[in-house]
Formats: C-alpha cells, structure tokens, sequence
C-alpha cells in the first residue's frame, strides 16, 4: 500500500523527524520490547530500560566519535537551561568566561551566564547585524577565563561555524542546538557541547551534555543535582527521572543515521541540500539572503522576499503546495527554511520549484 503522501516540515524546532523513525515508534507504542506496555510507562531503573539508554549512549558515541574521557548525559531543561547550568558547573573557581555574541542565542546565553559570573564578550557580530561570524583574529580571549562559549549554529539568524576557534588550554563551550550530528564533528577540540534535542535529533524534553571528564567536580555549591554534571555522569543521568521516551525517540533516529551512512553522510546530503537553495537565492533580485557566504548555516536558510509586502502571499501559497512552517523568527523576519538531517532534497527541490513558480506569478 503506497504511504499517504505527507507535506513538508520545514519548522526550526521542534522540527520534522524521519518518517521510519516516527512510523517504528507508532507500530511499538502499544507493546515496547515484548513487554505488553508502551516504553513510556517501564521504570526508568528497570533492566530494560537502562539496556535501553546505554545502547543509545553506545550508539551517539559511535556517530560522534567521541573519546572514552567524554560524559554523555542526557537531561532536561533545554539548551536554555544549559545557559544557567554551564556556568555553574564549568566556572571552577575562576571569575569570568569569555562569550562569542554571533546572535540571538549567543546573545541570551550572555545574558543568563552574566548571573553567575563576569561575561566578557570577546567578540561581536552585532555591529553587522549579526550577518557573520567574527573571524578569530578579531576575537580577545583571556587566557583566565574559566572557558570560551560559541553558539555553532544560530537558528534564528543563521550563521554557522564552518570551522573550530582555537581557544588555547582554555575549554571551548559549543551550543550545538541546531547543528549537532549534521556532520561529524571532532569533539576533542571542545569542553563541553551541549543543545536540545528538538532540531536534529528527536523530541522536545531532551537535553544533550558531551562533556570532558576533568571539567567535572567544580560545580557550585547552589547547583542542583539534577544540573550537577559530576552527580549526573555518576549516576547515569538518572538522579532523577530522565525523559524516558525523548530518549527512545531519540535512539530511534541514531539508529537511522547509521543506517543512512553515517555522520558523512549526512553531511553530503545537508550540503547538497544547502547548495540548492542558496543557488536559487543567489539566482534572483526577487529573493534575498544577506548572510556572508563563508558563514551560512547549512541547518536554517534565512531569506526575505525583496518585497515584504509578499510574505503573506508566499507563506500561503506555501502551505498549499504542502510546504510548511516557512515563516521567519520575528526577530527577523522575512522567511527561514530548517532543513535538517530529517529533510529529504525532494523537500527542498519541490521549496525551489514553488520560489520560481511565485516569483514568475509576482516577480
Ligand atoms: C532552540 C535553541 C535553543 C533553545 O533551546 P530550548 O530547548 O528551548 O531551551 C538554544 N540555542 C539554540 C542554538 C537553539 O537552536
């Protein structure tokens, strides 16, 4: 029987999941495993839910490569969370960190870290609008900051990292909200990475921490266990109840990772992608991208109609053609296109194919 035929998500978080992923869990979502009950409602601490997590642990590492003297924990609160939870964690007595400001996130993550400690800015992208990634020449870092954090990806903005600060034997923080397992990454080069599931891997309630064991055992006394690193990565992230069925998701669409070829893989495919639609901005006066081309985000394509007065028209027009969720940040504006791993190129291709299709019916 041929699949009902389904639109489009290009929604920014929480984003669209591979179909397999989504059609397995909704074939195991009354008996999980043979044990007659869905995985949700198995105790977290019973055999087959902690065989469960740990092979999903075993999994991601595998991806990501990561080295035997990383954590992996999994935990809740969201990379908003994380924003409070690096710096209580990771300051070890030193006064200040140093922050990138590439935009919105990077931008709210200085805020929040500016409650626990001195922020010094060692680089901004503000003054342009935040349309690229200050070039590591320009950035100041200090040599006692208790660590250096990125944003890799600006989903709202746009702006991706194409390459890895050197940030000396300070230890480099990454939110990877929106880019992690786009691409193999080397993950000994950073500190700490953390981000919410709801981009590229899963669902919402699950927070990611990759973190270098000898940064654990500072935190501040006032953190709690359940954001305490060191406690968590003793106890298997399971000091408290853990988001069971993010987590099974989750190892769903590692799972189809694999099976698709890998971290490589879906690196070929999210450039493929990527090329396409920034060859149809580039082509046309009627649409408009303003990030530098060094720096564009692989994830989220950022563009405006050169004609706001459009947006209503195209955003519908997009629906129809079972193109969802195209509608920029309002911190924007304009357009944004997610196109994670999840997104096949017909999704993509058939969103060129309707911006030719408007532009020639309004151009
Ligand atoms: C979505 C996002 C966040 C916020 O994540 P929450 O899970 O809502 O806390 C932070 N940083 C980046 C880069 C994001 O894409």
């Amino acid at each position: 029987m041929a699949a009902m035929s389904r639109p489009f998500n290009f929604a920014p978080g929480p984003a669209a999941l591979p179909e397999p992923v989504l059609r397995q869990a909704a074939s195991e979502m009354l008996d999980w495993n043979g044990s007659g009950v869905s995985v949700m409602e198995v105790s977290h601490r019973g055999k087959e839910f902690m065989a469960l997590q740990a092979g999903i642990e075993a999994d991601l590492r595998e991806l990501l490569a990561i080295p035997a003297n990383y954590k992996v924990l999994f935990l809740q609160g969201g990379a908003i969370g994380q924003n409070a939870i690096v710096p209580m964690n990771l300051l070890r007595g030193r006064r200040s960190a140093d922050y990138v400001d590439t935009g919105a996130w990077a931008t709210r993550s200085i805020a929040e870290a500016a409650h626990f400690c001195e922020v010094k800015v060692a680089a901004s992208g503000k003054a342009g609008g935040f349309t690229s990634i200050p070039k590591q020449s320009e950035w100041r870092l200090d040599p006692e900051a208790a660590y250096v954090h990125i944003c890799a990806n600006e989903t709202i903005g746009g702006v991706e990292f194409h390459w890895v600060p050197d940030t000396g034997a300070v230890p480099l923080v990454a939110d990877m909200s929106s880019n992690i397992l786009s691409r193999p990454i080397d993950v000994s080069r950073y500190g700490l990475i953390y981000g919410g599931a709801q981009k590229n891997i899963g669902p919402a309630g699950l927070t990611f921490v990759i973190v270098r064991e000898d940064l654990l055992g500072g935190a501040l006394p006032i953190t709690p266990e359940a954001f305490n690193y060191t406690i968590q990565a003793a106890n298997n992230s399971m000091i408290n109840t853990p988001p069971t069925f993010a987590i099974y998701l989750a190892g769903l669409v590692f799972r189809w990772i694999r099976e698709g070829g890998g971290l490589a893989a879906m690196a070929e495919r999210n450039r493929a992608k990527a090329t396409l639609l920034y060859a149809a901005l580039d082509a046309s006066d009627f649409y408009v991208n303003r990030v530098a081309r060094e720096d564009r985000s692989l994830m989220n394509v950022v563009f405006h109609l050169a004609d706001p007065a459009l947006d209503g028209a195209f955003l519908e027009g997009a629906r129809a053609a079972g193109l969802l969720a195209l509608k920029g940040h309002r911190l924007v504006g304009g357009m944004r296109a997610s196109i994670y791993n999840a997104m096949p190129i017909e999704g993509v291709q058939a969103l060129v194919a309707y911006m030719r299709d408007f532009e020639m019916r309004h151009g």
